[in-house]
């Protein structure tokens, strides 16, 4: 894939571009709003580098409403980053006292989820499971550390019993410090992930959006990470052909996503893993790179809690209309975001431990 261009350059183009990639964006189509398209969203970012407007926190708030999908990425002929941009947009918010109104204590909350998920994940696992040092550990990530257990029983069942918990004090990634901007506190968090983390060889990570920044941003803030980091679905391919399978669901969608498929480019690990325990793996008429977003990314659902939701629900609508009550994803935002009463959203680690077991 071509690089993207510098970021002058990607803010104007999108400024002087007939708005080209629009019908992508998942959070225009939800508001029908023209200042959230990609390209009012780059032109306003743009005005505010340059203090053509007010300097505002009213004027900075279109930067926010972007999940960092990068579909519209996918469409553009020079192949801008609207999704990356935007964040640095926000870290100038705030670093000049105008970020946004529901990221200001951020920090401390995330410190607080960080923790909390790290205390969950161990709570599950015992203590011949959570070695200081080993060659591969699972980190849940802080949306689901309850599959901390789910994970390494179904490491046992496929011989893969030497995978541990990648135990500590924290259990989140620092993506959502990354996605509001707040690049000195993920430099932070990075740094005290390194130390954590510095006894295992590889660190399997089931949090896609945390798997890239782990991957790519610590790399680019300066921060060492000693361990390769894979996705879930990447580690468990390896063992695709060898899967004890007892029972199947008869039928499931398969969302991709976006930071697994559009940012990592894994799209055919996970398909291979779900049609092992499903007999009928639906495509949605988007699928891997044409994916459309849950709404879960960039921190939406903190900031537009309503039109992350309004995003979830159209993705869901084919779901309902082809009267499947199953989708299965790698994401535990993903699941966060499909989850409903008529319809089930399962991780593939749960899909794969329902179908192992006797
Ligand atoms: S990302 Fe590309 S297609 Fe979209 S507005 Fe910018 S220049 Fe146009
Ligand atoms: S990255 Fe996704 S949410 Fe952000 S502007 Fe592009 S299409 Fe819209």
């Amino acid at each position: 894939m071509p690089s993207p261009p510098d970021l002058d350059t990607s803010l104007t183009y999108c400024t002087y571009c007939p708005k080209l990639c629009r019908h992508t964006c998942p959070v225009s189509n939800a508001e029908a709003k023209e200042t959230l398209t990609p390209r009012d969203k780059m032109a306003t970012m743009r005005l505010l580098r340059r203090a053509e407007v007010p300097q505002t926190v009213e004027q900075s708030e279109p930067l926010y409403g972007c999940t960092g999908c990068g579909a519209c990425t996918d469409f553009c002929l020079h192949k801008v980053e609207p999704g990356q941009a935007l964040l640095r947009g926000r870290a100038e918010a705030e670093r000049d006292g105008r970020g946004h109104p529901a990221l200001r204590d951020l920090a401390a909350r995330f410190t607080a989820k960080s923790t909390e998920a790290a205390r969950r994940a161990r709570a599950g696992v015992s203590q011949d499971k959570r070695p200081t040092e080993a060659q591969i550990a699972f980190f849940p990530g802080c949306d689901a550390p309850e599959l901390a257990p789910t994970m390494l029983s179904l490491c046992d069942r496929i011989g893969a019993e030497y995978v541990s918990l990648a135990d500590g004090e924290h259990g989140c990634g620092g993506y959502p410090l990354f996605a509001a901007g707040q690049f000195d506190a993920f430099r932070l968090h990075a740094e005290r992930m390194s130390r954590q983390l510095a006894g295992f060889a590889r660190v399997v990570v089931n949090c896609p959006a945390c798997v890239w920044a782990m991957r790519t941003q610590y790399r680019e803030f300066g921060v060492p990470l000693a361990p390769a980091v894979e996705h879930t679905s990447e580690f468990l391919e390896g063992f695709v052909e060898r899967l004890p399978i007892e029972r199947r669901r008869a039928a499931a969608f398969y969302q991709d996503p976006c930071y697994l498929g559009r940012w990592l480019g894994v799209y055919d690990a996970p398909r291979r893993l779900a049609k092992k325990a499903v007999d009928d793996v639906r495509e949605f008429s988007r699928a891997r790179n044409e994916a459309e977003c849950t709404g879960g990314g960039g921190l939406l659902p903190t900031t537009m809690p309503d039109t992350a939701h309004a995003i979830a629900e159209h993705r869901l609508t084919e779901v309902r209309q082809a009267k499947v009550s199953t989708v299965v994803t790698s994401c535990p935002t993903c699941k966060r975001q499909l989850d409903r009463d008529d319809v089930h959203a399962v991780d593939l680690i749960e899909l794969l431990d329902e179908a192992t077991r006797k």
